[in-house]
Protein backbone atom coordinates (compact mmCIF):
# COMPACT_ATOMS: atom_id res chain seq x y z
CA UNK A 1 0.00 0.00 0.00
CA UNK A 2 1.35 3.31 -0.74
CA UNK A 3 2.13 5.95 1.30
CA UNK A 4 -1.02 7.99 0.51
CA UNK A 5 -3.45 5.03 0.50
CA UNK A 6 -2.02 4.14 3.74
CA UNK A 7 -2.70 7.94 5.02
CA UNK A 8 -5.97 7.64 3.99
CA UNK A 9 -7.17 4.83 5.01
CA UNK A 10 -5.94 5.72 8.55
CA UNK A 11 -8.15 8.96 8.56
CA UNK A 12 -11.64 6.38 6.92
CA UNK A 13 -10.98 4.12 9.60
CA UNK A 14 -10.34 7.39 12.75
CA UNK A 15 -13.54 8.95 11.82
CA UNK A 16 -15.32 5.76 11.79
CA UNK A 17 -13.58 4.50 15.16
CA UNK A 18 -14.85 8.09 16.94
CA UNK A 19 -18.79 7.35 15.42
CA UNK A 20 -20.88 5.32 17.87
CA UNK A 21 -22.33 3.61 15.04
CA UNK A 22 -25.01 1.15 16.69
CA UNK A 23 -26.81 4.34 18.05
CA UNK A 24 -26.86 6.02 14.73
CA UNK A 25 -28.62 2.85 13.49
CA UNK A 26 -30.81 2.43 16.54
CA UNK A 27 -32.21 6.18 16.13
CA UNK A 28 -32.86 5.60 12.21
CA UNK A 29 -34.57 2.98 13.09
CA UNK A 30 -36.95 4.80 15.96
CA UNK A 31 -37.43 7.11 12.94
CA UNK A 32 -37.97 5.50 9.97
CA UNK A 33 -38.95 1.85 11.25
CA UNK A 34 -37.20 -1.46 10.89
CA UNK A 35 -37.50 -2.12 6.86
CA UNK A 36 -38.06 -5.51 5.70
CA UNK A 37 -36.27 -6.89 3.36
CA UNK A 38 -38.78 -8.10 0.81
CA UNK A 39 -36.57 -9.21 -1.93
CA UNK A 40 -34.51 -11.69 0.65
CA UNK A 41 -33.92 -14.76 -1.35
CA UNK A 42 -35.36 -13.77 -5.09
CA UNK A 43 -33.01 -14.77 -8.49
CA UNK A 44 -29.68 -12.89 -7.75
CA UNK A 45 -30.01 -12.45 -11.92
CA UNK A 46 -33.51 -10.96 -11.52
CA UNK A 47 -32.02 -8.43 -8.95
CA UNK A 48 -28.59 -7.86 -11.16
CA UNK A 49 -31.22 -6.50 -14.01
CA UNK A 50 -33.41 -4.52 -11.56
CA UNK A 51 -30.49 -2.63 -9.99
CA UNK A 52 -29.58 -2.24 -13.69
CA UNK A 53 -33.51 -0.34 -14.56
CA UNK A 54 -33.32 1.37 -11.40
CA UNK A 55 -30.38 3.40 -11.85
CA UNK A 56 -31.43 7.20 -12.80
CA UNK A 57 -34.77 6.60 -12.14
CA UNK A 58 -37.83 6.72 -9.37
CA UNK A 59 -38.30 3.42 -7.61
CA UNK A 60 -41.74 3.28 -8.86
CA UNK A 61 -40.50 3.49 -12.97
CA UNK A 62 -38.07 1.13 -11.89
CA UNK A 63 -40.55 -1.67 -10.73
CA UNK A 64 -42.84 -1.02 -13.76
CA UNK A 65 -39.79 -1.28 -16.26
CA UNK A 66 -38.81 -4.60 -15.00
CA UNK A 67 -42.41 -5.93 -14.63
CA UNK A 68 -42.65 -4.86 -18.41
CA UNK A 69 -40.05 -6.89 -19.07
CA UNK A 70 -40.76 -9.91 -17.54
CA UNK A 71 -44.34 -9.30 -19.46
CA UNK A 72 -43.21 -9.10 -22.63
CA UNK A 73 -39.73 -11.92 -22.34
CA UNK A 74 -40.77 -14.28 -19.68
CA UNK A 75 -37.22 -15.90 -19.35
CA UNK A 76 -33.89 -14.39 -19.63
CA UNK A 77 -33.37 -16.68 -22.47
CA UNK A 78 -36.10 -14.67 -24.24
CA UNK A 79 -34.35 -11.13 -23.80
CA UNK A 80 -30.93 -12.81 -24.67
CA UNK A 81 -32.66 -13.99 -27.81
CA UNK A 82 -34.21 -10.46 -28.41
CA UNK A 83 -32.73 -7.30 -30.62
CA UNK A 84 -31.14 -5.43 -28.32
CA UNK A 85 -33.58 -2.41 -30.01
CA UNK A 86 -36.36 -4.43 -28.91
CA UNK A 87 -35.02 -5.21 -25.29
CA UNK A 88 -34.65 -1.29 -24.91
CA UNK A 89 -38.18 -0.47 -26.01
CA UNK A 90 -39.34 -2.85 -23.46
CA UNK A 91 -37.81 -0.92 -20.95
CA UNK A 92 -37.83 3.11 -22.17
CA UNK A 93 -40.39 4.24 -19.60
CA UNK A 94 -37.28 4.19 -16.84
CA UNK A 95 -34.95 6.25 -19.37
CA UNK A 96 -31.38 5.44 -20.55
CA UNK A 97 -33.64 2.26 -22.12
CA UNK A 98 -30.36 1.90 -25.05
CA UNK A 99 -27.27 2.05 -22.61
CA UNK A 100 -29.49 -0.14 -20.00
CA UNK A 101 -30.33 -2.68 -23.07
CA UNK A 102 -26.51 -3.14 -23.72
CA UNK A 103 -25.61 -3.47 -20.06
CA UNK A 104 -28.65 -6.56 -19.90
CA UNK A 105 -27.90 -8.05 -23.55
CA UNK A 106 -23.98 -8.33 -22.49
CA UNK A 107 -24.69 -9.47 -19.13
CA UNK A 108 -26.69 -12.27 -20.51
CA UNK A 109 -24.28 -13.40 -23.25
CA UNK A 110 -20.98 -13.50 -21.23
CA UNK A 111 -23.64 -15.36 -18.29
CA UNK A 112 -24.27 -17.40 -21.02
CA UNK A 113 -20.55 -18.07 -22.54
CA UNK A 114 -19.07 -18.69 -18.33
CA UNK A 115 -21.77 -21.19 -17.43
CA UNK A 116 -24.11 -22.55 -20.50
CA UNK A 117 -26.86 -20.76 -18.66
CA UNK A 118 -28.85 -18.09 -17.04
CA UNK A 119 -28.32 -19.37 -13.78
CA UNK A 120 -26.68 -17.33 -11.01
CA UNK A 121 -28.17 -19.23 -8.30
CA UNK A 122 -25.31 -20.40 -7.33
CA UNK A 123 -23.69 -16.80 -6.03
CA UNK A 124 -25.88 -16.77 -2.87
CA UNK A 125 -23.34 -20.09 -1.11
CA UNK A 126 -20.44 -17.95 -1.96
CA UNK A 127 -18.43 -16.02 0.42
CA UNK A 128 -19.08 -12.43 0.00
CA UNK A 129 -15.81 -11.69 -1.03
CA UNK A 130 -15.87 -14.33 -3.47
CA UNK A 131 -19.74 -13.58 -4.56
CA UNK A 132 -18.24 -9.87 -4.60
CA UNK A 133 -15.65 -10.64 -7.04
CA UNK A 134 -17.33 -12.95 -9.25
CA UNK A 135 -19.90 -10.24 -10.12
CA UNK A 136 -17.57 -7.35 -10.55
CA UNK A 137 -16.08 -9.36 -13.55
CA UNK A 138 -19.41 -8.60 -15.89
CA UNK A 139 -19.34 -5.45 -18.09
CA UNK A 140 -21.33 -2.40 -16.75
CA UNK A 141 -21.50 -4.13 -13.32
CA UNK A 142 -20.40 -1.56 -10.54
CA UNK A 143 -19.93 -1.91 -7.04
CA UNK A 144 -23.34 -0.58 -6.08
CA UNK A 145 -25.17 -3.06 -8.27
CA UNK A 146 -22.77 -5.91 -7.25
CA UNK A 147 -23.05 -4.43 -3.53
CA UNK A 148 -27.64 -4.18 -4.09
CA UNK A 149 -27.68 -7.52 -5.97
CA UNK A 150 -25.62 -9.42 -2.73
CA UNK A 151 -27.65 -7.86 -0.16
CA UNK A 152 -30.88 -7.23 -1.12
CA UNK A 153 -31.59 -11.09 -3.37
CA UNK A 154 -28.82 -13.05 -1.47
CA UNK A 155 -28.86 -11.15 2.33
CA UNK A 156 -25.50 -11.17 2.25
CA UNK A 157 -23.95 -8.26 4.88
CA UNK A 158 -22.22 -6.25 2.32
CA UNK A 159 -23.00 -2.37 2.10
CA UNK A 160 -23.79 -0.33 -0.72
CA UNK A 161 -23.40 3.23 -0.91
CA UNK A 162 -25.41 5.59 -2.96
CA UNK A 163 -25.52 9.32 -3.49
CA UNK A 164 -27.84 9.69 -0.90
CA UNK A 165 -25.81 7.66 1.44
CA UNK A 166 -22.41 8.87 0.75
CA UNK A 167 -23.62 12.90 1.49
CA UNK A 168 -25.68 11.85 5.26
CA UNK A 169 -22.48 10.13 5.94
CA UNK A 170 -19.67 12.74 4.49
CA UNK A 171 -21.86 14.97 6.62
CA UNK A 172 -21.73 12.86 9.51
CA UNK A 173 -18.30 12.33 9.81
CA UNK A 174 -17.98 9.05 9.38
CA UNK A 175 -16.70 9.27 6.21
CA UNK A 176 -14.00 11.95 5.35
CA UNK A 177 -14.02 13.65 2.45
CA UNK A 178 -10.90 12.52 1.06
CA UNK A 179 -11.64 8.71 2.04
CA UNK A 180 -12.06 7.41 -1.75
CA UNK A 181 -15.31 5.49 -2.23
CA UNK A 182 -13.59 2.05 -2.64
CA UNK A 183 -12.02 2.55 1.15
CA UNK A 184 -15.36 4.34 2.59
CA UNK A 185 -16.81 0.67 1.32
CA UNK A 186 -14.40 -1.65 2.46
CA UNK A 187 -14.34 0.42 5.71
CA UNK A 188 -18.10 -0.02 6.17
CA UNK A 189 -18.63 -3.30 5.49
CA UNK A 190 -15.85 -3.69 8.55
CA UNK A 191 -18.09 -1.26 10.90
CA UNK A 192 -21.74 -2.09 9.99
CA UNK A 193 -23.13 -3.95 13.36
CA UNK A 194 -23.72 -7.77 12.29
CA UNK A 195 -27.74 -8.18 11.46
CA UNK A 196 -28.06 -4.27 10.63
CA UNK A 197 -26.66 -3.79 6.75
CA UNK A 198 -30.13 -3.90 5.12
CA UNK A 199 -31.85 -1.50 7.54
CA UNK A 200 -28.79 0.87 7.74
CA UNK A 201 -28.95 0.95 3.70
CA UNK A 202 -32.18 1.37 3.32
CA UNK A 203 -32.89 3.97 6.60
CA UNK A 204 -29.75 6.17 5.21
CA UNK A 205 -31.91 6.43 1.72
CA UNK A 206 -35.04 7.69 3.68
CA UNK A 207 -32.70 9.83 5.39
CA UNK A 208 -31.42 11.35 2.75
CA UNK A 209 -34.64 12.15 0.87
CA UNK A 210 -36.79 13.47 3.81
CA UNK A 211 -34.30 14.92 5.52
CA UNK A 212 -30.42 15.10 5.26
CA UNK A 213 -31.49 16.45 1.61
CA UNK A 214 -28.89 17.15 -1.18
CA UNK A 215 -29.33 21.00 0.00
CA UNK A 216 -31.12 22.79 3.07
CA UNK A 217 -30.64 19.79 5.21
CA UNK A 218 -33.38 20.19 7.95
CA UNK A 219 -31.02 19.31 10.80
CA UNK A 220 -33.35 20.48 13.77
CA UNK A 221 -35.46 17.69 13.04
CA UNK A 222 -32.84 15.06 12.34
CA UNK A 223 -32.90 12.18 14.52
CA UNK A 224 -28.88 11.42 14.42
CA UNK A 225 -28.41 15.33 14.81
CA UNK A 226 -26.09 14.30 18.06
CA UNK A 227 -23.11 12.26 16.33
CA UNK A 228 -23.64 14.63 13.22
CA UNK A 229 -20.07 17.10 12.76
CA UNK A 230 -22.41 19.38 10.43
CA UNK A 231 -25.75 19.49 12.15
CA UNK A 232 -23.44 20.50 15.35
CA UNK A 233 -22.83 23.57 13.39
CA UNK A 234 -26.18 24.72 12.64
CA UNK A 235 -28.09 23.68 15.80
S1 LIG B 1 -27.77 16.75 11.40
FE1 LIG B 1 -28.21 17.66 9.41
S2 LIG B 1 -26.45 17.22 8.14
FE2 LIG B 1 -26.37 15.84 9.92
S3 LIG B 1 -27.36 13.98 9.26
FE3 LIG B 1 -28.90 15.23 10.22
S4 LIG B 1 -29.85 16.40 8.57
FE4 LIG B 1 -27.91 15.58 7.80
Amino acid sequence: MGAMTAAGAGKCETAAEEKPLKYIVQNLERAYGVPENRWAGSDPLDMLVSVILSQATSDTNSRRTFAELKRRYPTWDGVLRARESSVAAAIKAGGLANQKARVIKNLLKEIKARHGSLDLSFVAGMSNEDAARYLSQFRGIGPKTVACTLLFACGKEVFPLDTHIFRVLRRVGLVPAKCSDARAHEMLNRIVPAGKFYSFHVNLIRHGRKICRPREPLCGRCPIVEYCDYGQTRI
